[in-house]
């Protein structure tokens, strides 16, 4: 049996496949989807230096100093950094730290508190 991502839209579990579309049933949604790579990742995870899987709205502290980039400034390991939020670029946490606003970090850095 395979298991097809949810419908985005409203949320249906009776998708189907048809020539590389998914398309549901319920509200007519139609979407692309890699299914090759949907069924192999599921969702992209994000994890923390022990492995542990990070969520939007999780707390973190970080493990080590961080350099940011482009900048002289270092955020100091054990800083915390709260509500942080998942993204897909060349960082995966984007975040708002004290005294140095929003930044794109890497979730290697930080354990989850
Ligand atoms: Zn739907």
């Amino acid at each position: 049996m395979i298991n097809l991502p949810s419908c985005p839209q409203c949320s249906s579990e009776y998708t189907y496949e048809a020539d590389g579309m998914l398309i549901c049933p319920e509200c007519a949604h139609e979407w692309s989807a890699d299914i090759a790579s949907e069924k192999a990742e599921d969702k992209k995870v994000v994890k923390d230096a022990h492995g542990n899987i990070l969520h939007d709205g999780d707390s973190v502290a970080l493990i080590k100093d961080l350099k940011l980039k482009g900048s002289s400034s270092t955020i100091k390991a054990g800083t915390k950094v709260k509500n942080i939020r998942l993204v897909d670029e060349d960082h995966n946490i984007d975040c708002k730290v004290d005294g140095f606003g929003k930044v794109g970090l890497k979730s290697e850095f930080f354990k989850k508190i």
